[in-house]
């Protein structure tokens, strides 16, 4: 299967930081962990941003799974612990994380 992550995406600010933000799950719900603590600190979520909204998903056409739609999710991160503020990009269009 076609990995999700397209690095191609990434612009030279937008740097993966794939070892610095972690999260788990809770019952049904995810949290993300701040990356500056390093005691699993969970970050609020302060606000969200639709990046994108589209009907359509470009990976339906290469994998056997279709997903209903194409989206980009934008979490304002914030720890009160640390003052951390960050930002996180959940998306089902590409892999892309900014901070
Ligand atoms: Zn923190």
């Amino acid at each position: 299967m076609k990995s999700e992550i397209n690095e191609d995406n990434l612009s030279i600010d937008m740097k993966p930081f794939a070892q610095q933000l972690q999260g788990a799950t809770d019952t049904d719900y995810f949290y993300f962990f701040c990356p500056d603590c390093k005691n699993s600190q969970v970050t609020r979520i302060l606000d969200y941003e639709i990046k994108e909204d589209s009907p359509d998903n470009p990976y339906n056409e290469q994998t056997k799974s279709k997903a209903a739609r194409g989206f980009t999710i934008l979490f304002h991160l914030f720890c009160e612990k640390c003052n951390y503020k960050g930002k996180v990009k959940v998306s089902n269009l590409g892999f892309r994380l900014v901070s």
